[in-house]
């Protein structure tokens, strides 16, 4: 695992959270890092910049690439959905119509764990939805309709 690309994301991530206004050690407990790691990491050590570069690819990919790559990298979905939810800019709505058949393929498809199944439809929090559009595309009925709705990064 070329874990040089993922150390890029996180240094990426706690760059994002230091400009939010969080405490090292907050950002620490987030990223699942130790402290003098992320202290290592703010004051530009530790880290090659071509990692950093090769990661800020990886953040400009499409957000389903961006998911699924970053799942790669670093092997670990908490990590995965705790970076995407600092990097992703953007916000989305979720509409879901009366076709839906409560079949639950959209649970399992969704990395980000948004989706339930409630009263036997599909119930989907956008709170940290990353717009990667895998409930859509494989609802069998096409009951799903993921809409960005604001984009920071504009
Ligand atoms: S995959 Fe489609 S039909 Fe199945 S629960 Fe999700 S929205 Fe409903
Ligand atoms: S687009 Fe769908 S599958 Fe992707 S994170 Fe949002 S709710 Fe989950």
């Amino acid at each position: 695992m070329p874990k040089h690309i993922a150390s890029g994301l996180k240094y990426l991530a706690a760059v994002k959270l230091r400009e939010q206004g969080y405490f090292q050690k907050d950002i620490a407990d987030r990223l699942g890092m130790d402290r003098s790691t992320v202290s290592h990491y703010l004051n530009g050590r530790n880290l090659s910049w071509g990692s950093i570069e090769v990661a800020e690819t990886v953040t400009s990919c499409c957000n389903r690439d961006f998911l699924y790559m970053t799942y790669s990298l670093t092997g670990d979905l908490d990590n995965t959905r705790t970076i995407l939810g600092i990097l992703i800019e953007q916000e989305f709505s979720a509409n879901v119509k009366d076709t839906c058949i409560g079949c639950g393929v959209c649970v399992d498809a969704c990395l980000m764990n948004n989706i339930e199944i409630v009263d036997l439809k599909c119930n989907i929090s956008t709170e940290g939805c990353c717009g990667c559009l895998e409930c859509q595309l494989n609802c069998p009925t096409n009951s799903i309709q993921i809409l960005e709705v604001q984009n920071l990064n504009k």
